[in-house]
């Protein structure tokens, strides 16, 4: 049974001057437990995909069903990190990462244990008190993990959460992010446009093509974790999702020269 599945799905952006085709006639199927990556260079329509699942976006046309039910509208079974840091600047980091809990009315007990747990899972302890611009990119994103955590939604929409990371934080944070989805099995939706990312991370990987966004490869990742990214066949992998991603990286360059 498909746990998330995306049938005959497009989203076209009416502009004043033109329309921007985001999306077109995607279908795509998630079983419980997957971890897949939305790979494809930019403007290819992830983030599109992205917040149409997490119910930010109203498709043009097709549908989206999350556990047997039609995504309307963002859903607390729905969890997502964006690209950006999206914590209040106003909380401290516990009272960022409590803050989901308390608006489901979790007893305050529970709130306390739960983030007590998150902040040491995640490395935060000693920055429960500290306001957002007293931190680095790299523990704020912690804390919009932190705070996606707390609310243990089962499915987990990630949009370039590392990006604006220096690589050995993007590392740790990824072997984080495995372990937990590891022990907990959600099922995560992770865009990158990174090929290395999506190899060391997805047990399946989606390439999209650049407008409009369709489905490009749809390649099944069976490598144990931890992964290796100078063993031969993550090397071969990387080779050949290179090529796809090229040619659509391509097509916006000339789509971009057109536009000059
Ligand atoms: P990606 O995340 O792969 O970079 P996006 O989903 O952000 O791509 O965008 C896909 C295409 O849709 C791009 O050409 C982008 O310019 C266009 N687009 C995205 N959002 C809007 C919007 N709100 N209005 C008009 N065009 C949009
Ligand atoms: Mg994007």
């Amino acid at each position: 049974m498909d746990y998330i599945s995306i049938n005959n799905l497009s989203k076209t952006f009416q502009g004043s001057e033109r329309s921007v085709p985001a999306l077109l006639d995607i279908n795509l199927s998630l079983s419980r437990g997957e971890f897949v990556c939305l790979l494809g260079p930019s403007g290819c329509g992830k983030s599109t995909l992205l917040n149409s699942i997490a119910g930010f976006i109203q498709p043009s046309a097709g549908e989206i069903i999350v556990d047997g039910k039609p995504v309307r509208e963002p859903g607390p079974e729905r969890g997502v990190v964006f690209q950006e840091y999206a914590i209040f600047p106003w909380m401290t980091v516990a009272r960022n990462i409590a803050f989901g809990l308390e608006i489901k009315g979790t007893p305050a007990n529970e709130i306390r244990d739960r983030v007590d747990t998150l902040l040491e899972t995640l490395g935060l302890k000693e920055f429960r008190d500290r306001y957002p611009k007293d931190l680095s990119g790299g523990m704020r994103q912690r804390v919009a993990i932190a705070r996606l955590l707390a609310i243990d939604s089962p499915v987990m929409l990630m949009d370039e959460p590392f990006g604006a990371l220096d690589a050995l934080t993007r590392r740790t944070l990824q072997d984080e992010l495995l372990r937990i989805w590891q022990e907990s099995r959600k099922t995560i939706l992770f865009v990158t446009h990174s090929i290395e990312e999506s190899l060391y991370l997805a047990n399946r990987i989606v390439v999209m093509t650049y407008r409009p966004g369709t489905i490009k490869r749809n390649q099944v990742v069976d490598m144990p974790h931890p992964r290796d990214p100078s063993g031969a066949e993550f090397n071969e992998l990387k080779r050949e999702l290179g090529l796809l991603v090229m040619e659509e990286q391509e097509r916006h360059t000339s789509d971009e020269m057109k536009a000059l």
